[in-house]
């Protein structure tokens, strides 16, 4: 059965991506950020097309986005960055899945269970640099090393890491140099200290372009391998900085429906539910079978703008949950059965993320992220 909208994902353009990403980060090892259903695009079919170019290594936020994967590529290395419910910590070490450790009852839990199992736990330890979020104090440091070191034979220290507080925007460039020299500090004293060998993981996708001596041993690169800039600014600034006035990055989803009805609506009424939208003159219709409930924003309400025969349209009226209305006043030939491009591009005229959330006040990782799980993504050329 046909749904109401389609998502595509295109091979070429992933491929272009992580060709640029791993051009910046050399001999960096790649760590692709799958979280949030891999940024909507969809952890099962994003996850094996980025790993036929190579990539092998995933970082999600939670245990039950590890065991997605897991089931489709148990080969592969995952860790996860985040949330791990205690019950589910088993399932976690018996997979040789690594996690961060930012707290010490986990570190104990994590002990305790590895050595029940007798499998080690593969653990990062997370260091609180400034982002406030989670993490070790500084001056925690020392006797967590100490617990872990102690446990060696059940506990392996896979990595020390920690997290920018915003480096895609420069407003932050005071806070975001403090963290590199908080982090810069542990990873000297870890090096002073030869009983383990760590990889140490900061970056993140604004940061290997803004900061890119922070890239060390692994990279944890979301936004950018789906093809978007982590904000203007950084696109900006990669720009200016490389002499190009082309975006090297190339979108990799497509989000479209078509129109299933048009409606010509006299001058001096109302379109759809409420007073939010009124008619100065007769103006033309086209309703599209996408709302809210499909991840098309509420905000997008007398905002939003989507591609039909190559134009680009507005969205008029409030957003329902099952419905928008597109004014085609301009292009009144637009029937039933018509493509519409709510995200991608078609004709000369694009909708990017980007574009979008300007207008909708919305990051890019958001609008992407609300996609629904259950919107078919097929895969293209
Ligand atoms: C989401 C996330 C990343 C990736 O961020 P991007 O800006 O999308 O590259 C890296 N590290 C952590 C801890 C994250 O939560």
């Amino acid at each position: 059965m046909s749904q109401t909208s389609y998502i595509t994902l295109s091979r070429s353009a992933l491929k272009n991506n992580v060709e640029f990403i791993q051009n910046i980060l050399g001999t960096t090892k790649f760590s692709s950020v799958v979280k949030g259903n891999a940024y909507g695009h969809g952890i099962k079919q994003f996850c094996p097309l980025i790993h036929e170019l190579g990539v092998d290594h995933f970082s999600v936020f939670s245990a039950d986005e590890a065991q997605k994967i897991n089931a489709i590529l148990p080969h592969v290395s995952i860790q996860i960055m985040g949330f791990i419910h205690d019950n589910d910590l088993e399932w976690v070490i018996k997979n040789k899945v690594s996690f961060f450790v930012f707290e010490s009852d986990r570190l104990n839990k994590a002990i305790q269970l590895a050595q029940k199992l007798k499998i080690k736990a593969k653990i990062n330890i997370e260091i609180e640099t400034g982002m406030n979020r989670t993490g070790f104090h500084v001056n925690e440091f020392d006797a967590v090393i100490k617990v872990a070191l102690k446990a060696k034979k059940h506990i392996i220290i896979e990595g020390i890491c920690s997290h920018l507080a915003g480096a895609e925007s420069i407003s932050n460039y005071k806070r975001v140099k403090s963290q590199i020299k908080t982090f810069s500090q542990i990873q000297h004293k870890v090096k002073e200290n030869k009983q383990y060998h760590p990889k140490f993981h900061l970056a993140c996708s604004a940061a290997i372009l803004q900061y890119p001596k922070t890239k060390f041993d692994l990279a944890r690169i979301g936004i950018l391998q789906y093809g978007f800039f982590p904000s203007n600014e950084v696109l900006v600034q990669y720009i200016t900085k490389n002499s190009t006035d082309i975006d090297p990055l190339k979108r990799v989803i497509t989000w479209k429906t078509i129109v299933m009805d048009t409606n010509t609506i006299e001058a001096g009424s109302f379109v759809g539910y409420g007073t939010s939208f009124f008619t100065n003159s007769k103006t033309k219709v086209a309703l599209i079978p996408v709302g809210y409930s499909h991840g098309f924003s509420r905000s997008l309400s007398n905002q939003g703008k989507v591609l039909i025969r190559g134009k680009r349209l507005d969205v008029i009226g409030t957003v329902n949950m099952n419905m928008t209305a597109i004014d085609i006043t301009e292009c009144p030939e637009i029937e039933k059965g018509d493509e519409v491009v709510l995200i991608g591009t078609q004709g000369d005229n694009s909708i990017s993320v980007a574009s979008f959330s300007d207008f909708s006040n919305l990051l890019n990782y958001e609008l992407l992220t609300r996609l629904p799980s259950g919107i078919k993504r097929k895969i293209i050329a």
